[in-house]
């Protein structure tokens, strides 16, 4: 016989970090899909993923910006009502990885909301470019206490792992 999903979540999920890390080549990854949905209004983009836990279906809304972090106009509306994070660095990118400081400010100063995040140093198939060693990566992922993946949206490394990691850690918590 088959089993039907018994539950839907909308979870709604954001893309933080400085400008040309990967964040939307780790999104378009994650999700094959290449037209986005824009929303004019906030002009922002956004994905749809749908992921099945257990017997509860989660339609994951995730946001990316359309460059606006590039000009540190991200809008309120941006973060609010986010369950969860995608914070990233490009590890040949030092100035990406010290602002990760400033990321995570902005992400937690918003009181009453619970939020999961997940820290990603992508490019790592650029080993010969590399400026940020996975040790400074795992030791501040550590002080924050979340989870730390190095990815490559280009060859596909840790992608699915670091989403399923957030996703099934939101879902654990719902
Ligand atoms: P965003 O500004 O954070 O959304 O970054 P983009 O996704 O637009 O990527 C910026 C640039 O980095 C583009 O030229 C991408 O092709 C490149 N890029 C993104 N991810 C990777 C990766 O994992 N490895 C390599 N080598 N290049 C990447
Ligand atoms: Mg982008």
């Amino acid at each position: 016989a088959h089993s039907y999903p018994l539950k839907c979540l909308l979870v709604k999920l954001v893309m933080a970090g400085d400008s040309s890390v990967g964040k939307t080549s780790i999104l378009r990854r994650y999700v094959d899909d290449p037209d986005p949905s824009f929303i004019a209004t906030i002009g922002i983009d956004f994905k749809i993923k749908t992921v099945t836990i257990d017997e509860t279906m989660l339609k994951l809304q995730i946001w990316d910006t359309a460059g606006q972090e590039r000009f540190h106009t991200l809008s309120v509306s941006y973060f609010r009502g986010a369950q969860g994070f995608v914070l990233v660095y490009d590890i040949t990118n030092s100035d990406s990885f010290k602002n990760i400081e400033y990321w995570m400010k902005d992400i937690l100063k918003r009181e009453g909301e619970d939020v999961e995040i997940v820290l990603l140093g992508n490019k790592c198939d650029k080993e010969d470019a590399r400026i940020v060693s996975k040790e400074k990566g795992e030791k501040l992922a550590w002080e924050y206490g979340i989870p730390f993946f190095e990815t490559s949206a280009k060859t596909n490394i840790n992608i699915d792992q670091a989403f399923s990691t957030l996703v099934e850690t939101i879902y654990s918590k719902k």
